[in-house]
């Protein structure tokens, strides 16, 4: 069996293949990333929160046997969850890979799941920034939600990155616009997250979130009053950059 040839650095690939991609359409980055073999061994990492049907559905499409990423934080709204499990059997999602906080590391430093009171980026390093590096370990790229509109350092994303471990990052839907989820959760008959109907237009944590008014920032409801904006599982340039969970953990 030939032995296969190294990848390039990530910063290298990734901006070749931003080069050629950058101006195609989400479902076609979509396909590149998945097929493509300067991008790697990929996963998508989804938080099953608002937004996150568009991505999970357009890779049940191409390849359902994609590994998908979510992170139950142990501290997720029950819809959440039952909306992840949902999703999941209707998309027929074959390799959606839960990852939870180190059993240990929970005992020993938030044994009464209380650490969001008081140290919330310490909490989400436990229960968010840990996993996800533990979950990301076997791949050489993650595709994530997140999107220009959101505002901050994502009005410039690119459709293809390289993260400060040295993975990939793909933003399929960087160039989209709100109406366009709407558009196409509504086209493809995508059930919405229960909660979105309750005014929670991003899903995170329980103890974190909150609905928003009309008008608000869709993401004003993430750790509200606690002057923190970012679960910290996106860096850029060394720097915590507004994060999803979902995301998507990505995407939100
Ligand atoms: S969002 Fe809140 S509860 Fe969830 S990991 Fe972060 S601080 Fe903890």
């Amino acid at each position: 069996m030939p032995l296969e040839a190294p990848l390039a650095p990530a910063t290298e690939r990734a901006a070749e293949l931003d080069a050629r991609f950058a101006r195609h359409g989400a479902t076609a980055i979509l396909r590149h990333a998945l097929s493509d073999a300067q991008v790697g061994r990929i996963a998508l990492v989804s938080s099953f929160g608002a937004e996150a049907a568009v991505l999970l559905h357009m890779v049940s499409v191409i390849d359902r046997t994609t590994p998908v990423i979510f992170l139950d934080t142990e501290m997720l709204f029950p819809e959440t969850l039952a909306y992840q499990q949902a999703l999941t059997d209707l998309l027929g999602l074959a390799d959606v890979r839960l990852e939870r906080p180190d059993r240990a590391q929970v005992f020993a430093t938030d044994p009464d799941a209380t650490l969001h009171r008081t140290q919330p980026d310490a909490c989400c390093a436990l229960r968010k920034a840990a996993p996800l590096a533990r979950a990301l370990a076997p791949f050489d790229a993650w595709i994530t939600g997140r999107k220009r509109f959101q505002g901050g350092r994502r009005a410039g994303l690119p459709a293809f990155e390289a993260d400060a471990a040295g993975r990939i990052k793909v933003n399929p839907l960087a160039r989209w616009e709100p109406g366009d989820v709407t558009d196409y959760m509504v086209n493809n008959r995508l059930p919405r997250h229960p909660l979105v109907a309750h005014g929670y237009a991003s899903l995170g944590c329980a103890p974190c979130t909150t609905p928003v008014a009309a008008g608000e920032d869709p993401r004003a409801g993430r750790w509200r009053g606690r002057g923190k904006t970012e679960c910290g599982i996106h860096f850029d340039g060394g720097r915590v950059v507004r994060g999803t969970a979902g995301g998507a953990v990505h995407e939100r």
